[in-house]
């Protein structure tokens, strides 16, 4: 059973839901913390693995500036 993560856009928790595909066409995933159903996927692999090759000096744009500590 795939593990989806939200971001809750109210309060910014993020959050796991451990749901089958139709589950998840079916049900509309709420925070658990604030109860807002204002949410949004978050897809792993996108952006929180790449290991940053060369560049630098991009402060500020850890993993979209949404501020959850992912990049502990
Ligand atoms: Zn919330």
């Amino acid at each position: 059973m795939p593990t989806y993560e939200y971001l809750c856009r109210r309060c910014t928790h993020v959050f796991e839901k451990r749901m089958t595909l139709e589950e998840k066409q079916n049900a509309k995933a709420t925070c658990p913390k604030c109860g807002s159903e204002d949410v949004r996927q978050q897809f792993f692999g996108v952006n929180f693995l790449g290991k940053k090759t060369g560049g630098g000096g991009a402060s500020g744009g850890c993993c979209g500036g949404g501020g959850t500590g992912c990049c502990g």
